[in-house]
């Protein structure tokens, strides 16, 4: 029997994920992007527009956020080479980690230190730009700079934005809102951390707690937007917007690796890992990246051991209409950006063709690579972020059957491992200190 086969007969990806340990499963429904492209509801058209609509707002973004003038008013994080890393990497799971490891940073987004700061941002300046134009102040061909002067200032003050999460896509959009004068108002779950609802409330946003998880708080904040007609809500689970912001990443990291001289072609393959909560984030960047590279990008979502919603939704084709509790988990994690009971259906039957494989990760190897990756590279992500950074190892580890399966084995030498960073600079010191000393007494 081939090896690919027998994989397919050899996993049960529920009894897996019951068992807590740490699985990776391959995508059996994976199709050649060209099939996948030829019925997907989304193509090249709406990622370019959603690129050139964040060029139109540039400069209007350089001017409000100074700490982005530099790049010109363009939200893009660095992609660097962890060598040092690599290594670690290579000891800690005793095995050789064959092409290039590199992290994309954006836990140094401008703004909001997380990929929220792609697909939130997005997703309000479309709705300022909508604003804007449906009340005549702003035209087709005139300077977004526009957006500063009081009349609209006015006009946005009059509506709010409304969103429900469990921490970064509130402070996201709520700092985008408040720096365009909306009202915002953030529903955060109860596993939100403390310091990002002080952080908005300095800002001017009303939070608003709940007991609950983050179903709850989207579900609230979803019903009170309903109710009032000046109210937009960014809906986190089904936001076309959202995720064609994220999937602008894709444009940026073509370019970052060209000029990093890193070829992506038929014999240089790209692996790309991706932490996924509701899927939004990593949806849109494995969209564009889809788009980019065609079959020559392979990409991963990683999740909590405890919270593998979108595992689940692709693995058994329910999508949004099955729970992690249906299975009997508990959403308790400490990655509070991955914290989804529930994936998003959108993104999950969007992406069932397109994606590689997903794979889980314990709580305490997410604390274990934080320690690794400061130690090595003094790089400081949240927990979250750090799900991406077991995959080169699981690949190879775990994957060899997905290699055979696309002739991959014989060109791991020229690959390129991308890990998504996708959170961590906003993370206070002392929080990001007790990561750090979790990680020190974490075991592999
Ligand atoms: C939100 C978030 C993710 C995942 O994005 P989703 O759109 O929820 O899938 C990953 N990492 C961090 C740090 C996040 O805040």
């Amino acid at each position: 029997m081939r090896s690919w086969e027998e994989y397919l007969l050899n996993t049960h990806p529920i009894e897996k994920l019951k068992t807590l340990e740490e699985f990776f499963w391959i995508n059996p429904r994976l199709e050649k992007a060209e099939v996948a492209f030829s019925y997907s509801p989304l193509g090249k058209e709406a990622v370019l527009d959603a690129e050139s609509r964040l060029r139109k707002f540039s400069p209007y973004i350089a001017e409000i956020f100074p700490e982005t003038k530099e790049a010109g008013g363009i939200i893009e994080s660095p992609l660097v080479e962890i060598s040092s890393m690599k290594k670690t990497l290579e000891k800690l799971y005793e095995m050789n980690i064959r092409g290039s490891l590199l992290l994309k940073q954006d836990n140094a987004l401008p703004i909001s230190g997380s990929i929220k700061a792609r697909g939130g941002i997005y997703e309000v300046l479309k709705y300022a730009e909508t604003l804007a134009i449906s009340h005549g102040l702003l035209k087709a061909g005139d300077d977004y700079l526009i957006l500063k002067e009081k009349k609209c200032r006015d006009l946005f003050s009059r509506h709010s934005i409304v969103v429900g999460s469990t921490g970064n896509l509130g402070l996201s959009i709520g700092i985008i809102s408040a720096a365009l004068g909306f009202s915002a108002v953030v529903h955060m779950s109860s596993d939100a951390r403390q310091w990002k609802k002080s952080l908005l409330r300095r800002k001017g946003v009303t939070v608003v707690e709940h007991e609950g998880d983050y179903s709850i708080a989207v579900e609230t904040g979803r019903r009170e937007a309903e109710e009032n007609d000046s109210s937009h809500f960014i809906d986190d689970e089904h936001s076309v917007d959202l995720f064609l912001g994220y999937s602008t990443a894709a444009v940026r990291l073509q370019k970052q690796l060209k000029q990093m001289n890193i070829h992506v072609d038929r014999d240089h393959p790209l692996f790309v890992y991706l932490p996924c909560g509701v899927g939004g984030g990593p949806g849109g960047v494995a969209f564009g990246l889809k788009l980019a590279f065609g079959d020559d990008v392979h990409c991963f979502f990683a999740e909590p051991t405890h919270s593998p919603s979108m595992l689940l939704g692709l693995a058994t084709q329910k999508h949004e209409k099955i729970s992690i509790s249906d299975i009997g988990l508990d959403n308790i994690t400490a990655a509070d950006g991955l914290a989804v009971g529930r994936p998003s259906g959108f993104v999950g039957e969007l992406m069932s063709p397109f994606l590689a494989g997903c794979y889980t990760v314990k709580d305490s190897t997410l604390f274990y690579l934080l320690k690794h990756l400061a130690d090595t590279e003094n790089l400081y992500l949240e927990p979250s972020a750090l799900a991406g950074m077991a995959g080169p190892a699981k690949l190879f580890r775990d994957g060899s059957a997905y290699l055979k399966e696309h002739a991959l084995l014989e060109k791991m030498d020229n690959a390129a491992h991308i890990v998504w960073g996708t959170g961590g600079s906003m993370v206070p010191e002392e929080e990001m200190n007790m990561y750090y000393q979790q990680g020190a007494s974490a075991y592999k």
